[in-house]
């Protein structure tokens, strides 16, 4: 892009105390925090990969195109102008160009086609970085990503699903193409549970299956009627979803053409009109004997698609890390370059005290969401580690989608007004924020979750606890605090009651021990003396005066320079 070259001397006035432009970031030079934690999940390997990746993403240019992709939305285009139902979604080509830099990217695939220790980390580092540029783009990412346990678990026989659409998955190239996916260089996957009678509850469902020939059960061939509530992403290629047959709630892969090369039965009835997360189309459908294939075993459709859930929920977990690390970045950058009362905002105790309270809970998340995607990588170690990640899941999703609206509001607010102007972004940020919240499970959902985990996988709370108690010695509130929380798991009273809280604590603590034992000791104590003390509202800005301001915000700040 030709930089722009303004005129600030005006006829009125002349510009001044105003932030430059902030241009290009360097979102994996300038992200110490990101870098460090990378190195110990496991995901080193992949540093080189990232960091061009970061600078890539971090570009002005890219901004931009997330910019267009949002002010533009997508249209639905059901029908060709002679009145034939296509079911299609028209997009900006910004959204496009986003959608083959996130597949070249490796969002959907990057631990699928590298492996090995840390891929699942890597990953998850991939997502966190094209996060802070666009969030919708990732959507069909995220499932495309999920999806492949549930192919690998249920590969459906010789021929099976899995055999013909893991290849497709594993792509580097995104083509936009709506053909039959065995003509395309990539292919993309979705997912459809909700109904409008039941979106937690998919029980109750209302969608049904019938055999669309002689053979019935995993692999074969059925014809779907229903509707679906929410479909995202629905130019996918195919889509994991839910229906009755007469064994139950089964999980389908439907393509959107059929094998015959006909176009497949989605009648897209209209596109959401969304509080954010505008780039991606979300959709209304309905199914009118639509063709798919039954994956997994009959009447275990819940069991199937979960594994799909699971991976979701780890992207929303370092989705929400990534919109507090960029609400931080713009706010670290505009109270840099403002001055208010004869000072630099960034200057202003009670602003340094805003500033660097945002600091500890972007990182706080990020190490969060890479910590549990280490333990995705590790997860098949036996029963412990298996139950780490079932319950590190639940818990990095609930806390850290529970964050970030309240750090992009005070993010935003940083900036004064202009955080409110959507040329700032920090606008769409903060829309952004509450959607990670409510799919793939809402908070009390979530919580709900974790109250599963913990009465029926009995090694989950030995594999957390004794992952917390690694930190034990190293600070006497984080200590306290563990015990407490053991206090508080083995009271069995009142569980459903308590959910949030006990979710809460686990969650909190985790992050206070990743911190205490892997970030700088001013970032530790900062975080131990507010979030594990008494006085600790959830707000932001109220740490205590003793707290290092200097070191966590030289810390936080992208570019090395200095905040003192
Ligand atoms: C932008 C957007 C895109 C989406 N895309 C998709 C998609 O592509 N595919 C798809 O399948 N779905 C999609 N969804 C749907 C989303 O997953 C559901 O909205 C979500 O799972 C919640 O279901 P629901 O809306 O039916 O709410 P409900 O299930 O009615 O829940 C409402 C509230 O009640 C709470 N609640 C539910 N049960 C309990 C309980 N037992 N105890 C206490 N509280 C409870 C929930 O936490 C929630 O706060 C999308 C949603 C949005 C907003």
């Amino acid at each position: 892009m030709i930089p722009l070259k303004p005129i600030a001397d005006l006829p009125t006035h002349e510009v001044v105390n105003m932030p430059p432009l902030i241009g290009d970031q360097d979102l994996w030079a300038g992200d110490v925090a990101l870098r460090e934690a990378v190195a110990r999940e496991g995901a080193g390997p992949a540093a080189g990969r990232l960091a061009e990746f970061g600078r890539l993403m971090g570009s002005d240019a890219v901004f931009e195109k997330a910019e267009q992709a949002n002010r533009h939305a997508p249209e639905l285009r059901a029908f060709d102008r002679h009145g034939r139902r296509i079911n299609q979604v028209a997009y900006h080509p910004a959204y496009h160009d986003l959608m083959e830099i996130a597949v070249a990217g490796g969002a959907p695939n990057h631990a699928w086609i590298h492996g090995g220790p840390g891929a699942h980390a890597a990953n998850m580092a991939v997502v966190y970085l094209f996060s802070q540029a666009e969030s919708g783009v990732l959507c069909p990412m995220a499932m495309t990503y999920s999806v492949m346990p549930v192919l690998r678990n249920n590969p459906g026989g010789p021929n099976g699903v899995a055999d013909e659409w893991i290849p497709r998955l594993l792509s580097a190239e995104y083509d936009s193409r709506d053909i039959p996916a065995a003509e395309k260089s990539g292919a993309l996957v979705g997912m459809f549970m909700t109904e409008k009678q039941g979106g937690s509850d998919v029980r109750a469902n209302s969608t049904t299956a019938e055999p669309a020939g002689a053979q019935t059960g995993e692999g074969a061939a059925y014809r779907l009627s229903g509707h679906k509530f929410f479909c995202s992403a629905p130019m996918c290629d195919a889509f994991l979803t839910l229906a009755y047959t007469k064994g139950g709630l089964s999980c389908f892969l439907m393509p959107r053409w059929t094998p015959d090369g006909e176009r497949n039965n989605l009648f897209i009835q209209r596109l959401k009109d969304k509080l954010g997360n505008r780039s991606n189309a979300s959709s209304e459908m309905e199914l009118q004997d639509s063709w798919a294939v039954m994956v997994g075993p009959e009447g275990r459709g819940v069991r199937t698609i979960m594994d799909m859930v699971t991976g979701n929920r780890l992207y929303c977990a370092a989705n929400s890390a990534a919109l507090m690390r960029q609400a931080l970045v713009q706010a670290l950058h505009h109270t840099g370059h403002r001055t208010a009362f004869q000072k630099k905002l960034i200057h202003q105790p009670l602003m340094r005290n805003v500033l660097a309270d945002l600091a500890l809970e972007a990182e706080a998340a990020l190490a969060l969401a890479l910590r549990v995607a280490r333990s995705c990588d590790e997860a098949g170690n036996g029963a412990e580690a298996a139950a780490l990640f079932r319950i590190g899941t639940a818990l990095a999703k609930y806390w850290n989608c529970k964050r970030a609206p309240v750090h992009t509001a005070e993010a935003l607010e940083c900036l004064g007004g202009p955080g409110y102007i959507e040329e700032s972004m920090m606008p769409r940020l903060y829309r952004e924020a509450p959607l990670n919240s409510i799919w793939e499970g809402a908070g009390n959902v979530i919580c709900l979750d974790v109250l599963r985990a913990l009465h029926r996988q009995p090694a989950a709370v030995p594999a957390l606890m004794a992952e917390l108690e690694t930190a034990r010695g190293a600070d006497g509130r984080l200590d306290a605090a563990l015990d407490g929380l053991k206090a508080e798991l083995a009271d069995r009273d009142n569980l459903e009651f308590r959910a949030r809280r006990l979710t809460e604590r686990m969650a909190l603590l985790w992050q206070a021990a990743l911190l205490v034992q892997h970030a700088p000791g001013p970032v530790a104590d900062a975080f131990c003396a507010s979030r594990l003390g008494d006085r600790w509202t959830g707000s932001f800005g109220t740490l205590p005066p003793e707290t290092d301001f200097d070191s966590i915000l030289d810390r936080a700040l992208p570019n090395g320079e200095r905040a003192a």
